[in-house]
This record gives C-alpha cells, sequence and structure tokens, in this order.
C-alpha cells in the first residue's frame, strides 16, 4: 500500500472515532484523552498495527495518537525529487532536528523514529481539527 493508500485508509478510521465520540458529546479535552495512548491501546485497538502488540512507535511516558501521521511529513508515492541516483520520498516539513533522512537502498525517507513532536499532547491542542485532514493541511502552512 502506498503512502497515500494509507493516509486515506487513516482518515477514515480516525472519523469513524471521532463521529462515535461527539455522538456521546465528548469536548475536544475529552476527545484528546481518548486518543491518548492508554486508552487508545484497549478501546481501538485496529487504529494502530503496533497496538495489538501493546507497543508505542515512540518511547514516551505520555503519548496521545490524535495527530497520527505527523502533519509535517510530507510524502509523494511517486517520489519528491532525484538526489543523485537515489529518489526522496519524504521529507519533514519543519526539518526537525530529532527527525532524519535515511537511505534504504535507492530510496530516501523521513526518518521519525527519534521525534515525538506531533505525540505531544500540547501539539495536539495546538493543531486540533475535527477533520484530521483539515489538522494535517493547517499544520503545512
Ligand atoms: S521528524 Fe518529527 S516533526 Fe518531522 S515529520 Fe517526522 S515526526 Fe513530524
Amino acid at each position: 500500500m502506498g503512502y497515500r493508500d494509507w493516509f486515506n485508509k487513516h482518515a477514515d478510521k480516525h472519523e469513524r472515532i471521532v463521529q462515535k465520540l461527539l455522538v456521546r458529546d465528548f469536548s475536544e479535552k475529552e476527545i484528546i484523552d481518548y486518543f491518548d495512548f492508554k486508552n487508545m491501546v484497549k478501546m481501538e485497538v485496529d487504529f494502530c498495527r503496533l497496538y495489538k502488540d501493546n507497543k508505542k512507535c515512540h518511547d514516551m511516558d505520555s503519548l496521545n495518537c490524535y495527530l497520527c501521521a505527523c502533519p509535517n511529513f510530507r510524502f509523494k508515492d511517486e517520489g519528491i525529487q532525484k538526489i543523485e541516483n537515489k529518489t526522496q520520498y519524504s521529507v519533514c516539513n519543519i526539518e526537525s532536528k530529532d527527525g532524519r533522512q535515511g537511505v534504504y537502498g535507492e530510496k530516501i525517507h523521513q526518518d521519525c523514529s527519534g521525534c515525538g513532536v506531533p505525540h505531544h499532547r500540547i501539539y495536539v491542542e495546538k493543531h486540533f481539527d475535527l477533520d484530521w485532514k483539515n489538522a494535517m493541511k493547517k499544520c503545512a502552512l
């Protein structure tokens, strides 16, 4: 599956959860609380492939899943540019000091494994939008 397909499928899953919570009259704060890893891993096991193993994507005490994937992640399935004989597929829009470009054979991908930016609650609060795709777009500005 390419990134665009994953992105659209993830948006659908996200929307289903948010709509369910809105029907229950959850406030913005309660929605953000719900998306905390400790709750999501129990309540929404299909949301992330790591949940079934009770694993976090980043080693953080408090990890929020609302803005996964990161709004700063830029990806083109067809490639962004050629760098020498390699194709770059993804970058970090804010050039986070905790991210890096990983080279995998002929491919260059953004490696976010050391960066927890989108998982901090304060970041989620700042960029919150009920529509996950909008939240992703807003951060692109
Ligand atoms: S390096 Fe950090 S801020 Fe940049 S795209 Fe990855 S997770 Fe987001």
